[in-house]
Formats: structure tokens, sequence, C-alpha cells
């Protein structure tokens, strides 16, 4: 009873992804989908089980499992552009399939249940950044996050203009966009990085698919609390979160709510063990 209850969000997460998998496998009648959100959940499971486990490198793991996945197996083996042109491009073409149920279950809907998990567990674009020196970010924050309309807007602006100037060969256009949008995520985020001494700076100020994800993730289920009678305000867990998040507020409209990545960084720091989900 006492292994049920200590492995229950693990089994909670691998058992909410495989109904994913299972509804999608039958009603698009494609066994890729049962093969792929069970991969994802299994990945979920195991990193999850490891941090009740205290492995200090639990949420690594699930990140590389994941992040290489669908960077590597979908983005360069199998052609699937899973950045957000590729959303796009997809949701022009009219087709309800790939990018599109992967933005549907991870970036637009999937926040109200597990808010910015993506981001904690899954983007292969902060699997590197948070490999950077700059784990704990400056208390301060910048305003700069425009920039991620900006760049929300140039990539709907460049599919749109593949669809209206009707450009042939728009499959293998997407797929060097894949190649060329991920070294520039790369290189905007690890030079953002060092510049501003923070290795989650691309996701907050530049990332577009921040857009998708804040305002959902704004009603997340899952969300990191406080337990007040444990705490004994030392303040170790806002130092030591990486997207500033004011977690000593409750409310849903704390400073930077929606920043929440749920990495457990908080957690892993707190001396009382005050932290829970
Ligand atoms: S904010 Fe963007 S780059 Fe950062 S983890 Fe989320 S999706 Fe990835
Ligand atoms: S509040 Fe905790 S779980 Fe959320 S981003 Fe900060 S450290 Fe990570």
């Amino acid at each position: 009873m006492k292994i049920l209850k200590k492995y229950t969000g693990p089994l909670v997460m691998f058992l909410v992804f495989e109904a994913i998998a299972v509804a999608l496998w039958l009603t698009m009648d494609n066994l890729f989908y049962l093969f792929n959100f069970s991969y994802i959940g299994i990945s979920i499971a195991i990193g999850l089980a490891l941090f009740e486990n205290k492995y200090r490198h639990a949420r690594r793991v699930t990140q590389l499992l994941v992040g290489l996945y669908m960077l590597v197996y979908l983005g360069l083996i199998c052609n699937e552009n899973m950045q957000i042109e590729g959303f796009w491009y997809y949701l022009f073409s009219g087709v309800f399939e790939a990018a599109t149920i992967h933005y549907a279950v991870a970036k637009i809907f999937g926040p109200v249940f597990f808010g910015r998990g993506w981001c904690g567990y899954a983007c292969w674009t902060a699997m590197v950044l948070d490999l950077l020196p700059y784990k704990r970010p400056p208390k301060e924050r910048k305003k700069l996050g425009f920039l991620r309309y900006i760049t929300f807007g140039l990539s709907l602006a460049f599919v749109a203009a593949l669809f209206l100037l009707n450009v042939h060969n728009k499959d293998r256009i997407m797929f060097w966009s894949f190649l060329a949008g991920n070294a520039l995520y790369y290189f905007s985020g690890i030079t953002l990085a060092f510049a501003l001494r923070d290795n989650r700076a691309f996701c907050k100020y530049l990332c577009p698919i921040t857009v998708f994800l804040k305002p959902a993730s704004y009603y997340s289920l899952l969300r990191v609390k406080v337990d007040k009678s444990k705490c004994v305000s030392c303040g170790t867990c806002s130092r030591v979160c990486p997207m500033n998040v004011d977690i000593m507020d409750p409310s849903r409209k704390r400073v930077n709510g929606t920043e929440c990545i749920l990495c457990m960084e908080c957690a892993a720091a707190c001396k009382k063990d005050a932290i829970r989900f």
C-alpha cells in the first residue's frame, strides 16, 4: 500500500498518457500514436518515479528520453516538423495529425491539466539550455516578454506566406525550416543565457510557444504549493526557482505563476519538505 501511495503520481501520469495513446490509436486507426504516447508516458513516469526516490537528475532523464526522441527520431529521421511552423503548416493543410495533435495535447489543451510540464520535462531546446551554468536566475526579470509575440507572429507569417504564394515543395521547405529553426533557437537561447546569466532567458522572453502555454497553464490542475504548516519562510525555494515564480503566494495570480515549469527544484531544495504538487 505504501509503495502504491509513493508511486501514485508516476502511475497516474502513465495512465493519462496511455489513455491518450489508446484513444488516438483507435480514432485515427494508426498504431504510431499508441507507440508515441505510450513511450512519452513511460518516460515521464520513469522521471517522476526517480524523483520520488530523490534522484538528483530525475527530470533530466525524462528530458533526454523525450527531447531526443522528438528531435532525433520524429524530427530528423521521420521528417516531422514539430516546431511551431510545423503546427501552422499542418493546420493550414487541414490535417489533424503529427504536429497538430502534438500541439493540442502538449501545448494548447494539455496545460490545463499539467501546466507547463512540457517545458520542464520534454522540450528539446530547454534540454540543452538546462545544461548551461546559470541555473539560478537574477532576481529581477527584464521587460522583454513582448519578444515572444514577435517570434510567434514571424513563424505564422512565414508559413502563411508559403500558402499564399503557393510555393512548391512545401514538405521539403518544412524539413529545412525545422533544421534552421532549431539552429536559430539554440543559438539565440545560448547567447541570451550567457548575456543575461539566466539559462531559461529564452523561455522567458523569446519562445513563441509560450503564447499558447501561458494562458492555459493559468488554470492548471497540477500546481506546486507550499505547505505553510511546515514552511519556515527561509526563502530557499524562491532563490533556486529558474523561472522566478513567487511560490509563497498560493493564488493563481502569483507573480510569474504561468511560468512554473513544474521542475520541482524548489521541492528538492526545501529542507522542510514543505513543497508538493
Ligand atoms: S518556453 Fe519554449 S523553449 Fe522554453 S521549455 Fe517551454 S517550449 Fe521549450
Ligand atoms: S516554482 Fe518550483 S516547480 Fe515551479 S518553476 Fe519554480 S522551482 Fe520549478
